[in-house]
């Protein structure tokens, strides 16, 4: 395909036909190309190659064609100019921000993200002198506030973990340039397939590709996406000099999750509505988190940013800790893990895993209560899925 035809091409036929270049034995589905290194006509291409007057593979912490096939493709989908894959969502994080920023710089962020990521801006990134703010990622007053001369990056996740908080991409894209610094959106939770935060006006998308992207549960992986200025030299170098790249194997199962990603999160979607809506009508439960949903805070904003509501619904039982424990405990499908963006249900006890490091202040404060229970939605029966939740209710 060319430039020019693949940019006017909808999101499916690029989740299915980008980056693909054919080898010489002329196979239909992407081959993998499981190798370390490549090799040279002779020396003097080999000097050309690592000079860097020649274009071209020299080894696989550096570039690799199944890699890149599966960077042109996401990059694509997600309206950036360039994406680098990596070896997991986390190291996407640290090659950008360490890629992009030096010590004394600072960044805002939403305070209702990835458990991990709080644990590297609050913990990790101070000791190389880079300091974060946390706000409330609905208060634009106190994004505004908390920047200072030294920001550099404004960060969140939208919708947020567990309780799908939304914040506006657009609102916070003018705040973020206002001030000279940029606007990074994790995307994990929409994928490209429900949400495009570079047409919102955000500078760099972050993608845990173990998630949606995969959409199975096989494989780590990690994306970064944005202008080929901001990502070529400073985040590629750390990467390619720090090696979190990622094995070509992993890139090919992403390939192929991509190709389906759509349809998934549209099936995804329609899962999670159908179980969000019967969750609202329980007695059994006090409140339910789903955009979706009409009484959902950022309902009308979640219909205009996203093409979807998503997979991820929370909900609050009455009865507390015993209670949303006894539900987890006496379902048949849903899997007990903290994992999520996969064809097979899951279901976690927020307060006690994915958020056990907050105080009982902090959680209090974020809404992570002791009755809040998250389910990822999967691909499965949505009948069977209602069915269960219903026999985990009334046998606890
Ligand atoms: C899982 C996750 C990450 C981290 O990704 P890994 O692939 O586990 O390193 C980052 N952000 C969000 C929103 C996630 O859900």
């Amino acid at each position: 395909m060319t430039d020019k035809k693949q940019s006017e091409y909808g999101i499916n036929t690029k989740a299915i036909r980008t980056g693909h270049m054919r080898t010489p034995e002329n196979e239909h589905s992407e081959a993998i190309f499981p190798t370390s290194s490549f090799v040279f006509d002779n020396a003097a291409q080999a000097a050309a190659r690592f000079k860097g007057d020649e274009p071209g593979n020299i080894y696989s912490r550096f570039t690799n064609p199944t890699v890149r096939t599966f960077e042109e493709r996401l990059a694509a989908m997600e309206k950036g100019e360039r994406c680098i894959a990596t070896s997991s969502g986390m190291s996407a994080i640290l090659c950008t921000i360490l890629g992009l920023l030096k010590q004394g710089d600072h960044i805002v962020s939403s305070r209702s993200i990835f458990g991990t990521t709080v644990n590297m801006f609050g913990n990790i990134f101070p000791k190389y002198g880079i300091e974060t703010s946390f706000v409330n990622m609905t208060d634009y007053t106190a994004w505004e506030s908390a920047i200072t001369k030294q920001t550099r990056i404004l960060f969140l996740e939208t919708p947020s973990n567990p309780l799908t908080t939304i914040a506006d991409i657009k609102k916070l894209a003018a705040i973020a340039h206002q001030h000279d610094a940029l606007l990074i959106v994790d995307n994990c939770f929409c994928t490209p397939a429900l949400q495009l935060p570079i047409d919102l006006g955000a500078d760099i998308v972050i993608h845990s590709a173990t998630k949606y992207l995969d959409g199975q549960g096989r494989c780590l992986g990690g994306a970064i996406i944005g202008p080929d200025k901001l990502l070529a030299e400073d985040i590629y170098g750390l990467l390619r000099s720090g090696g979190a790249s990622m094995s070509p194997f992993n890139a090919w199962v992403f390939l192929k999750g991509l190709e389906t990603l759509s349809i998934r999160m549209k099936a995804h979607c329609e899962n999670t509505g159908k179980i969000a809506e019967w969750l609202d009508m329980q007695d059994f439960v006090e409140k339910v988190y789903y955009p979706g949903l009409v009484n959902h805070e950022q309902h009308d904003l979640s219909c205009q940013q996203q093409r979807g509501h998503g997979g991820i619904v929370s909900f609050v039982v009455k009865g507390g800790q015993e209670k949303a424990w006894q539900i987890i405990d006496n379902t048949d499908i849903f899997s007990i893990t903290a994992n999520l963006g996969d064809t097979k249900s899951t279901i976690t006890h927020p307060a006690t895993t994915t958020h056990n490091k907050l105080s009982d202040e902090q959680k209090l404060e974020a809404g992570i209560l002791p009755g809040l229970v998250r389910l990822s939605v999967g691909l499965e029966d949505v009948e069977d899925l209602i069915n269960d939740l219903e026999q985990a209710h009334s046998n606890s």
